[in-house]
């Protein structure tokens, strides 16, 4: 049975002139542009449009020829399979001409482009991804995914085992978008399919594994996911894990974090998921952060976030809150977690520079100097001064 599609018409964002411009370059050229994939589907679900991508039955070259042509910037992005960033004051489009995967290896698709917007439908991944919206609002539908939409069912377009094998990264976002879009179960068929072919999944990019699973631990629906796929056998094909389900539940919707407490092997995750150095080294800090807790005197709180630093302070606030099972709304936890927003981080105010001002000779002495006045600073809870700890590093110096 076929749906009574709804009309867009009147959403704010598909009637913002940098849009409508940009649909009039391209039907000025004799083509057509609509709105494809996540914002059509995010705007039939009520929630938040990240970016909005355009397809069109123009050619790459023809696309950039008109769009300079109207005096907007282009950009060969993705030129190799067939998108090209436009920018209309200072806001860009993703434009992707309408296209098939003739070849694909799992990994890579080389493309062939099209003026059919069936085609192009064909080669998305999820029914839901497939819809269209054109300038006027009007809503194009070729593989029923609205119906899946409205049922909240992640549902491969056409053959899951055939569409996963062109692209192994499609096991990721069968669980990614049913995280963040599903309800109960994901679908039963593709579910299947995914665990089939679940090898495939060794074969992808660490960046592309990245992107997917760290969208699929801020998803809503993440913690539920992810124990179908760990007893699938699904997670195991992505990193080793920890069966710490009901600590995750408690933690915010962070990846990194979450990614921390997930990891059975936290050490490996930089270059299995080739995270980035900042990234790596937070996971590492909040893990080495002792364990916390509400009681903890003021002042050790305190030598605690001056030596770990913020982030460090509330990463691992965070795990200590999840790993005791109190109340996510505990105002006691809340305190802890905020400090850093009530307490600015005091600078040690002595330097070596300035131990190098009393006649220091570069050196150990003056390294366990600086050690000892910031010992003493910080068990007299920062309050100790400049000038006091000058003193005391004279004492040390001549005595
Ligand atoms: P998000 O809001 O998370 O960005 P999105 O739907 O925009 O969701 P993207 O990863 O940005 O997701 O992809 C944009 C669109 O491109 C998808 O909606 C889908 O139609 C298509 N697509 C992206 N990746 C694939 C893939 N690996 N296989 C098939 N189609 C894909
Ligand atoms: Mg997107």
């Amino acid at each position: 049975m076929t749906q009574t599609l709804p009309s867009l018409a009147q959403e704010a964002w598909l009637n913002e002139p940098r849009l409508q411009r940009l649909f009039a370059v391209l039907s000025e050229t004799g083509g057509e542009g609509r709105v494809a994939g996540g914002a059509v589907r995010n705007a039939l679900l009520g929630v938040a449009i990240a970016d909005i991508d355009i397809a069109t039955t123009l050619t790459p070259q023809q696309v950039m020829l008109a769009c300079r042509a109207a005096g907007f910037a282009v950009h060969p992005t993705g030129i190799d399979h067939g998108t090209v960033t436009v920018v209309v004051e200072r806001q860009p489009f993703e434009v992707t001409s309408l296209r098939q995967d003739v070849a694909t290896d799992g990994r890579h698709a080389q493309v062939a482009f099209t003026s059919d917007w069936m085609t192009d439908a064909l080669r998305r991944d999820f029914t839901m991804n497939a819809l269209y919206c054109d300038a006027h609002g009007k809503l194009y539908d070729y593989t029923n995914g609205y119906r899946d939409l409205l049922a909240r069912r992640i549902n491969f377009v056409g053959d899951a085992a055939a569409r996963i094998r062109e692209d192994y990264l499609r096991i990721l976002r069968f669980f990614r978008f049913h995280a963040r879009f599903g309800e109960g179960r994901p679908d039963e068929r593709g579910l299947a399919a995914c665990v089939a072919l679940k090898t495939g999944i060794a074969g992808l990019s660490a960046e592309r594994i990245r992107q997917e699973l760290l969208k699929l631990l801020e998803a809503p629906g993440a913690v539920p996911t992810l124990m179908v796929m760990a007893e699938s056998g699904i997670l195991a094909e992505i990193i080793p894990f920890t069966e710490q389900f009901a600590v995750l539940e408690r933690l915010p919707r962070d990846g990194i974090l979450r990614l921390a407490v997930l990891a059975a092997e936290p050490e490996q995750l930089k270059s299995r998921l080739r995270l980035a150095n900042e990234e790596a080294a937070r996971i590492m800090s909040a893990l080495n952060m002792p364990d916390v807790a509400p009681d903890m005197a003021a002042h050790e709180q305190r030598v605690l976030l001056y030596a770990r630093g913020a982030q460090a302070w509330e990463d691992g606030v965070d795990i200590s809150w999840a790993l005791s099972g109190a109340a996510l709304d505990d105002g006691g936890w809340r305190a802890l977690r905020d400090l850093p927003e009530r307490w600015i981080t005091p600078r040690m105010p002595v330097t070596g520079q300035d131990l190098v001002g009393l006649g220091f000779p570069p050196g150990p002495l003056m390294g366990r100097t600086l050690r000892r006045l910031e010992q003493y600073w910080l068990d007299h809870d920062f309050a100790p001064t400049r000038r006091e700890l000058l003193a005391l590093a004279k004492e040390g110096k001549d005595g």
